[in-house]
């Protein structure tokens, strides 16, 4: 079993690879739920969507959120009406989100309602939200404390970061399916997916039960870099780098998550950086580990999963 750790874009790219390399049974898919937020009444999980969306196929790939082929009546209408309309809710996106509203209204966990929503869009591995409660990832700057959505959507991440906070963390109800996973001890390997380390995978190892599960591990740790070139394909991350004082590197991040990684992925592109991430103790891959379509995930995910399994 190969367990992934993922956020949105960078985690769902990867994600998509690792399912076309993998059977179901050996896949499991642990998704950062820190960005969660209520909108208009509903649970908003865009995390979770981005990486069922596009493991059924259905995924906007241009914008990275959201439905292919989505229609915007309702968003229309709620502009029409005043309704709140910084946030983006197409149809079809509003359809998956009217039924997990009534699902969770009926007191079925976050976990079951992820389940079942990706089994009707024809998903067939398991993505596991990393908490069946509330986790808030809040982003701290000099003189406030911004809920994560207002800094990444409405304020679109222009604020100067001080760090991060990760309310509910500490008390989260780890799904009981990824409880399973971590007491069967039949994971090979954990592989974190080019996702932002700050607010994709941070809130997930802020779960301690996930932390001390990893902290006690007999698998190896394989993190594919999502900083190519001293920049991040996409987001925040090196912005976010620079405001915390790290120099925006494969090489910085090795050193951020020090213990916590044991083998890195980097891009060609970083090749220079072999031998310094080496003489940290670390096994290092080369590879094109730009994800531009489903058949480069493929084959970075097929290449990421040989080095994860190599003895
Ligand atoms: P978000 O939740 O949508 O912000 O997505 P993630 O946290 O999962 O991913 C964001 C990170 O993914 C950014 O830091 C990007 O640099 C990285 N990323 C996106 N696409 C790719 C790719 O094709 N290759 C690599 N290596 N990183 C990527
Ligand atoms: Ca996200």
């Amino acid at each position: 079993m190969i367990v992934a750790l993922a956020g949105g874009v960078g985690g769902a790219r990867l994600s998509v690879g690792l399912a076309a390399a993998l059977p179901p049974e050996e896949l499991a898919i642990v998704v950062n739920t820190g960005d969660d937020f209520e909108h208009l009444g509903f649970t908003i999980c865009p995390d979770l969507d981005t990486v069922m969306y596009t493991l059924a196929g259905v995924n906007n790939a241009k914008t990275g959120w959201g439905r292919a082929g989505e229609r915007w009546q309702f968003m229309g209408e709620i502009k029409r009406l005043q309704g709140e309309d910084w946030f983006q809710l197409g149809d079809r996106d509003l359809a998956v989100h009217v039924l997990r509203r009534e699902a969770l209204r009926r007191g079925r966990p976050l976990s079951e309602v992820t389940r079942d929503l990706a089994v009707r869009l024809g998903v067939r591995h398991r993505i596991i939200p990393m908490s069946d409660t509330p986790v808030r990832t809040r982003v701290k700057t000099r003189t406030r404390t911004l809920s994560f959505q207002d800094y990444f959507v409405r304020l679109r991440c222009a604020p100067r970061v001080t760090g991060f906070q990760f309310s509910g963390a500490r008390a989260a109800t780890v799904p009981p399916a990824l409880r399973r996973l971590m007491r069967a001890r039949q994971t090979e390997a954990l592989v974190m997916c080019p996702s932002n380390p700050f607010v994709s995978i941070a809130p997930i190892m802020a779960v301690p039960a996930i932390r001390a599960w990893l902290r006690a591990r007999d698998f190896p740790v394989v993190a594919v870099s999502p900083i190519i070139g001293g920049a991040a394909v996409k987001g925040p991350a090196a912005k976010i780098m620079r405001e915390l004082g790290l120099k925006p590197s494969a090489l910085a991040l090795v050193r951020y998550y020090g213990d916590r990684v044991d083998r890195w992925v980097i891009d060609q592109q970083d090749a220079g950086l072999l031998g310094a991430i080496e003489r940290m103790g670390k096994r290092v891959l080369i590879a094109d580990t730009l994800m531009t379509g489903r058949s480069r995930s493929a084959a970075l995910a097929r290449r990421v999963v040989a080095f994860a399994r190599d003895k």
